[in-house]
């Protein structure tokens, strides 16, 4: 039996999983990447690192499974998005750090771009806001602050990658210099309608054209490698998120997934047609397959699972994310208190940045017990809060939200989520969907697995929550909810002179 590989380029570590026809994982290999903080804000990786650690960790899964190359049906990516690499053409060599995701060093660039009015044409093509969080800002900087970059650039000297780009770059020895739509996507330079690099924004932002990849669909044969001792297809990308949301099987519109970590990432698909949002939410690639592309809209919670280290780590009213659960079970509500965990402002749909952490409805006879609820809560309300953007602008009911991430292992909190958003939770048993997504996007295209239908059978749900409050309760709680929002609001905005 042959075995699909799939890559998981993560920000702080790169993995490995080797999955079997029923979709279960075989074997798994890891190992950390260094990630560094030079100034205040900025984030670099080196991008050797990334790949040097991504391929020894593919030999280790392969070593530990006592498996060779010629047991790989094919190679699917997923990755972190948004990171910028430039290198090379002939050399191989990045001509700097990468710059990560999370990096701000480009906020005052991406802010100028919005002056100049660009952000309607950006928003249209991209289906992006105009934010230093892109590729487009990132590959900008390198081309100014790295010395002779733009004219090494402009005579076709220098390769511009996220990393799913940079990875299959060196998997295939510099033959093949592609990028995957829902990647593609990301960088704010890439057209979502025509799928292309667009040629208004290459212009406007100044990007040579000569130093893009190729872009190509998320699921087919892309390239090839025979670094593994035989010759494996490499069928499969998209970006984690993306990757995620099809290893979560959200194959059809009013699909969602959400992921419990840091922070909360809420995909939903709304099928064959981009939806612009009123509220604040991107418009991106969920993937392109056999021909069709399907759109997703997306939101993110930016204090989610951090609410709880808080707990644990600021307040000490926790030892473990764990005991969370048990303390919440302990009180039948949280006796009208409301945590709202804006420490760093709120994203969609309030999008408020002075917002901050408020905690709101407290008696004398609040605990311990009643606030560590409320914070759990908050997680549910948050998520609520994008869902129900995400239905308003796609027009589309959503049937049910499937979940995934560390904090959705707490049951009270999957419950109370099922209950405030009155659709049921599903959690998969295998909780490595992001790696899934990628090896069922690559086995798709080499008939691994013949089509969705088969994907869905394969996959095994450890636990549904079905929702079991009253909509009178759910107005309710949603509307005090909606109060405490308010009390956070605009709080550290700067204060006028009386
Ligand atoms: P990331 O990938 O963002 O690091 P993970 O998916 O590993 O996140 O999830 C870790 C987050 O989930 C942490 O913020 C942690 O506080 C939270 N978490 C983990 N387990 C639980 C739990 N049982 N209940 C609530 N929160 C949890």
């Amino acid at each position: 039996m042959k075995y699909m590989m799939a890559i998981d380029a993560g920000t702080t570590s790169a993995r490995c999983i080797l999955f079997d026809h029923s979709g279960q994982v075989h074997t798994m290999a890891q190992r950390e990447i260094a990630v560094s903080f030079p100034k205040e804000g900025w984030v670099e990786q080196d991008a050797r690192e990334i790949w040097e650690t991504q391929l020894a960790v593919c030999r280790d899964a392969l070593e530990r499974a006592n498996l060779t190359g010629a047991d790989i049906a094919a190679i699917g990516i997923a990755n972190q998005r948004e990171t910028t690499v430039v290198w090379d053409r002939r050399t191989g060599e990045p001509i700097g750090p990468a710059i990560v995701w999370q990096c701000r060093r480009t906020a005052q660039r991406a802010d100028a771009l919005k002056q100049r009015g660009l952000e309607p044409m950006i928003r249209q093509k991209t289906g992006l806001i105009i934010d230093a969080y892109f590729s487009a800002t990132k590959l900008q900087w390198m081309l100014e602050q790295v010395e002779g970059a733009r004219e090494r650039a402009e005579r076709g000297e220098l390769l511009f990658g996220t990393v799913e780009t940079w990875l299959i770059w060196n998997l295939t020895g510099g033959a093949v210099h592609c990028t995957e739509y829902s990647n593609a996507a990301r960088t704010m330079l890439f057209n979502i309608h025509t799928l292309d690099w667009d040629e208004d924004i290459l212009r406007e932002l100044n990007i040579p054209r000569a130093m893009l990849p190729r872009p190509v669909p998320s699921s087919g044969v892309m390239a090839e490698t025979n670094l593994f001792g035989a010759r494996i297809p490499i069928a499969g990308a998209a970006g984690d998120q993306q990757a995620a949301l099809f290893g979560q099987n959200c194959f059809a519109p009013g699909e969602a997934k959400n992921t419990y970590g840091t922070g909360c990432f809420l995909l939903m698909n709304t099928g064959d047609q981009p939806v612009e949002s009123k509220n604040g939410l991107l418009t991106t690639i969920a993937w392109g397959i056999d021909g069709t592309v399907s759109y997703a809209l997306e939101g993110s919670v930016f204090v989610a699972g951090a609410a709880i280290q808080w707990l644990r780590d600021e307040l000490g009213l926790i030892r473990t994310s764990a005991e969370s659960e048990t303390l919440a079970c302990s009180v039948e509500s949280t006796g009208g208190v409301y945590l709202v965990p804006a420490f760093v402002g709120l994203g969609a749909p309030y999008w408020d940045p002075y917002a901050r952490g408020t905690l709101v409805g407290m008696t004398r006879g609040t605990g311990r017990a009643h606030i560590v609820r409320a914070a759990l809560e908050s997680l549910a309300y948050q998520t609520a809060d994008v869902l129900t953007a995400m239905q308003n602008d796609a027009g589309i009911a959503l049937q049910s939200l499937k979940v995934d991430g560390g904090a959705s292992r707490n049951n009270f909190l999957m419950q109370f989520q099922g209950d405030v958003i009155g659709v049921p939770i599903v959690r998969p048993q295998c909780v490595e969907t992001t790696a899934l997504g990628a090896a069922y996007l690559a086995g798709l295209a080499v008939r691994y697995w013949t089509d969705t239908g088969e994907i869905r059978r394969n996959t095994t749900i450890d636990r549904t929550f079905l929702p079991e409050m009253t909509a009178e309760k759910r107005l309710s709680l949603l509307t005090d909810w909606h109060r405490a929002v308010q009390c956070a609001g605009g709080w550290a905005a700067p204060q006028k002179e009386k």
